[in-house]
């Protein structure tokens, strides 16, 4: 099956971009379901690549810019490759034992996201055709990671098309020999991954995207080092990823808001996990309600380090301008209410808002506190969530630590 571009829309696919949209497609020879590998031809007959089908406005995601089979050989080749990359950065060892295994276009499989908590992956489809490969991508782990991998869960129904009739539904793809521990691991969704040294219970079946989010790894260890006897407000906590990272490096006091219930009971499940009996020597609260509400309320002065990470503000370009002002009320209030001489840690993982505009909303913000304000770093995703060069969309995650005078 052939996907013939209009003449002139083919030069992003010979730069390896890997996204063909709808607006560029002239016409299809044969008649692809959604998910099929399909070859795309320019309109002068040229061969650019081969691809996942998809209807919608990105009509085929390249897997392959060479004529080359898409079979398991293909999908172990990949993620041998993946994983490749992870070990030798040693990224991988026995005190980070979860990372982000397949970053979509960063790792060359556009639409496919796995992450691996301890010895458990969890496979994500973002597309049709990932979703129809899922049990040859589970093989393929497997192949790779042998006896160590003990389950492969696949967690899609809420980001594969669900119009594209594929019958959706979350469940385990593999699972290898069980014993009684093994069977509890699997029948809650949840086990205990380790980053940096530090616990956390991450459960897959019920959190959010694939139970953790692995993104913020280096931006919890910057956090580490800034909070010893400060005291810490982490706002949109979720499990206390940012928490956790505060007490072990000696906040005075840490303070965690998020208005997800089962967030806030695995967060304070993941602070008895890390401190045990010292549990209640911890100076930690959590507050289950609105982040927005919570920062209108707080006096001004009563922390020293606050942590805004918020949900994308912004799924689609066309709420791109509301968002942008959330991001700029939101990041006024942290800066207008910490303490002098205080740091605020923002983040904006929305990919439509790229890395000028969210700096542009915390300059306005800045401007709105009165506060003078510098910038100490400019942050981003870690290398587990590589971005492919020939996709800069892939840079995802924007960070920015501020200091405020
Ligand atoms: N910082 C977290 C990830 C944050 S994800 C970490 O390191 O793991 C965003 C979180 O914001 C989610 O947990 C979601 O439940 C929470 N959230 C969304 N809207 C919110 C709101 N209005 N007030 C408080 N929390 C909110």
């Amino acid at each position: 099956m052939k996907v013939i571009l209009k003449k002139g829309k083919g030069e992003s696919l010979k730069r390896f971009h890997p996204w063909v949209f709808s607006g560029a497609v002239n016409r299809i020879e044969g008649c692809p379901s959604e998910g099929n590998i399909v070859d795309v031809y320019s309109f002068e007959g040229d061969f650019l690549g081969r691809g996942h089908y998809q209807k919608g406005s990105i009509t085929v995601r390249i897997l392959s810019f060479e004529k080359r089979a898409i079979d398991d050989v293909f999908w172990y080749e990949m993620l041998r490759k993946a994983y490749d990359m992870r070990n030798t950065l040693g990224l991988i060892t026995p005190d980070t034992n979860s990372y982000r295994l397949v970053h979509g276009e960063g790792d060359n499989l556009p639409g496919l996201v796995i992450d691996i908590y301890d010895n458990v992956a969890v496979l994500q489809a973002h597309s049709a055709g990932m979703y129809v490969q899922r049990n040859k991508i589970a093989q393929a782990l497997l192949r790779i990671y042998g006896e160590q991998l003990k389950a492969v869960y696949n967690k899609s129904e809420g980001t594969a098309p669900f119009k594209a009739g594929l019958d959706l539904a979350d469940g385990y793809l593999y699972i290898g020999e069980s014993d009684a521990v093994l069977s509890d691991i699997l029948e809650k969704g949840e086990t205990v991954a380790m980053e940096n040294g530090n616990k956390f219970y991450v459960n897959w079946i019920e959190g959010q995207k694939t139970g953790f989010f692995l993104d913020q790894r280096d931006n919890r260890a910057l956090v580490g080092k800034f909070v010893r006897d400060k005291r810490v407000l982490n706002l949109f906590c979720y499990t206390g990823g940012f928490s956790v990272y505060a007490l072990m490096g000696g906040a005075s006091c840490v303070d965690s808001v998020d208005s997800s219930s089962k967030a806030i009971e695995l967060l304070e499940r993941n602070v008895a996990l890390n401190f045990g009996a010292d549990a209640s020597s911890i100076r930690h609260n959590s507050f289950c309600c609105d982040a927005i509400e919570y920062m209108r309320n707080c006096e001004v002065g009563k922390y020293d380090l606050i942590i805004v990470d918020p949900p994308a503000f912004a799924k689609h370009r066309d709420v791109l301008d509301n968002a942008l002002r959330a991001y700029k009320k939101l990041n006024a209030s942290a800066i207008e209410k910490v303490a002098p001489g205080g740091i605020v840690f923002t983040y904006s993982c929305s990919q439509v808002v790229d890395k000028s505009d969210f700096a542009l909303a915390v300059f306005s913000a800045a401007a709105m506190a009165k506060r003078k304000v510098r910038i100490l770093y400019r942050l981003t995703q870690p290398a587990d969530h590589p971005v492919n060069i020939y996709h800069p969309e892939g840079e995802y995650l924007k960070g920015l630590v501020l200091y405020v005078e």
